[in-house]
C-alpha cells in the first residue's frame, strides 16, 4: 500500500506543486509570504505609490493574473478595478478576505462598509488562517508546513498587537487624515479620529467637509492632521493654513511604498504607529 501510495505521488507531481499567488496590495501580499515560507511568494498588482482604490492592470499584470492559479485580495469593496479584471480570467480562484463572514466589518461615517480591515490585527490573524486554508486545500502535500508557519505568524502578530497598544498609550490627541481609511486601527487602539479628510474612497472632499473640519481645528477640537503617501498633500496644508494644526509625516495606510516581504504588514503597523505618536510628542 504504501509503495503504491508513493507511485501515485512520484506520477502525479502536480498534485504537489505550490499554487502561483498573486495579492491586492502588500500586506495581504506579506501575510500570504508568511503563509507560505520557503515554498514561495506570492505577487502583489498594486503598483508603488499606486491608489488602491483607482486601481487599472497594465497587460503585463493582466498576464501574471492569468498565469495565477489563486488570487488572494481584501474585495471588490477595495479594489473595484481588480474585480473587473480577475472575471477576465475564469481558471482564477479567488479568495476575498473582506467577503469571508469571520472578518471584523466596520462601517464608514456614511454606513458603506469601510474595506480596510487588515488595520485590525485582529483580521489580519483572521486571514493568515483563511490562507493556510485555501493553500492546504490546492496543496494537500504541504499542508502542514502551511499550518506551521501560519501558527508562527499568528505568534508574532499577537506580540506585535501588544507592544503597538502599549506604544500607542500616550496618543489621546484627536487628528485627522487624509482619507477616511483608519477606523479599524483607531477602534482597535481606542484612539482619537476625527475621520478623515477624504471619504473612504481617497475621492476629493467637498467644501462642507472641508469647512467643517476647519471649524473644528480652529477650535482646537483637532490637534493633529496627517498627510498621505499616494496623495498630494495641499488639501491636509490648506486645512492647516491659520490654525494651530500639527501637520504629521504622511500616513502609508495600504503599504504602497514598502518593498514586498513577509515583514511588510507588521512595517506598514509599525510605521503607523510611529508617525500617529508624533501628534503625542509634537512641540
Ligand atoms: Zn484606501
Amino acid at each position: 500500500m504504501r509503495a503504491l501510495v508513493l507511485l501515485l505521488a512520484l506520477s502525479c507531481p502536480a498534485l504537489a506543486e505550490v499554487p502561483t499567488v498573486q495579492t491586492d496590495i502588500p500586506p495581504v501580499a506579506a501575510l500570504v509570504a508568511q503563509v507560505m515560507g520557503d515554498l514561495g511568494a506570492p505577487g502583489v498588482l498594486l503598483d508603488k505609490g499606486g491608489d488602491e482604490h483607482d486601481m487599472q492592470l497594465r497587460p503585463s499584470q493582466m498576464r501574471a493574473l492569468n498565469a495565477a492559479q489563486l488570487l488572494v485580495w481584501v474585495g471588490p469593496d477595495l479594489t473595484p478595478g481588480l474585480d473587473t479584471a480577475r472575471q477576465s480570467a475564469p481558471d482564477l480562484q479567488s479568495l476575498a478576505l473582506f467577503d469571508d463572514p469571520a472578518t471584523l466589518r466596520l462601517p464608514y461615517a456614511d454606513g458603506a462598509p469601510n474595506p480596510h480591515a487588515w488595520l485590525d490585527p485582529t483580521n489580519a490573524s483572521l486571514w493568515l488562517g483563511l490562507i493556510a486554508q485555501r493553500l492546504s486545500a490546492l496543496d494537500p502535500a504541504n499542508a502542514a508546513t502551511y499550518a506551521a508557519n501560519t501558527a508562527t505568524a499568528q505568534a508574532q502578530i499577537a506580540a506585535m498587537d501588544g507592544d503597538l497598544a502599549r506604544q500607542l498609550t500616550p496618543l489621546t490627541q484627536t487628528f485627522v487624515t487624509y482619507h477616511d481609511a483608519y477606523g479599524y486601527f483607531t477602534t482597535h487602539y481606542h484612539l482619537h479620529s476625527a475621520g478623515g479628510l477624504a471619504a473612504g474612497d481617497a475621492a476629493a472632499p467637498g467644501a462642507a467637509r472641508l469647512s467643517d473640519l476647519r471649524a473644528q481645528a480652529e477650535q482646537g477640537q483637532i490637534a493633529c492632521a496627517f498627510p498621505e503617501a499616494q496623495h498630494d498633500p495641499a488639501l491636509i496644508t490648506n486645512l492647516a493654513a491659520g490654525t494651530n494644526l500639527f501637520i504629521g509625516a504622511p500616513l502609508d495606510p495600504v503599504g504602497s511604498t514598502l518593498d514586498p516581504s513577509p515583514q511588510a504588514y507588521a512595517t506598514l503597523m509599525t510605521n503607523l504607529t510611529q508617525s500617529l505618536l508624533t501628534c503625542a510628542n509634537k512641540p
